[in-house]
């Protein structure tokens, strides 16, 4: 498998990894299957990956935040569930503002006010 370079800083000649998506943070299967879902498989470097995994959650807690901001239903709508992702943010803060490897892929800034935000419904 040819990968060239990260495909998030385009960093070459370093080892990469396809990320596996696998399952979100709310043990929901992504369609693997499904060509919109999964057009091109994507590589990250080391610093990279670590930093989609975190985007990755971000977006699926920022996405279930929004449907029960909106009175839909709502991964986050179980109590324990909230918890989770709640700790999850700010673990998921601490180290984006730690990084500056894969920045581009993480706004600490939109976590930060995501947690807000959170705080705000409690
Ligand atoms: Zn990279």
């Amino acid at each position: 498998m040819d990968a060239g370079s990260c495909n998030a800083c385009n960093t070459a000649g370093t080892p990469l990894m396809k990320l596996s998506l696998g399952k979100d943070f709310f043990g929901r299967t992504y369609d693997r299957l499904s060509p919109s879902s999964d057009q091109s498989p994507k590589w990250y470097c080391e610093p990279c990956s670590m930093m989609k995994n975190l985007q990755r959650d971000f977006r699926d807690i920022r996405t279930e935040f929004d449907k029960l901001a909106t009175g839909q239903t709502s991964a986050l709508s179980e109590p324990e569930a909230k918890q989770r992702a709640q700790l999850r943010l700010r673990e998921i803060s601490a180290i984006a503002g730690s990084q500056t490897a894969g920045s581009s892929l993480l706004n600490p800034a939109d976590v930060k006010q995501l947690i807000d935000q959170f705080h705000a419904r409690a």
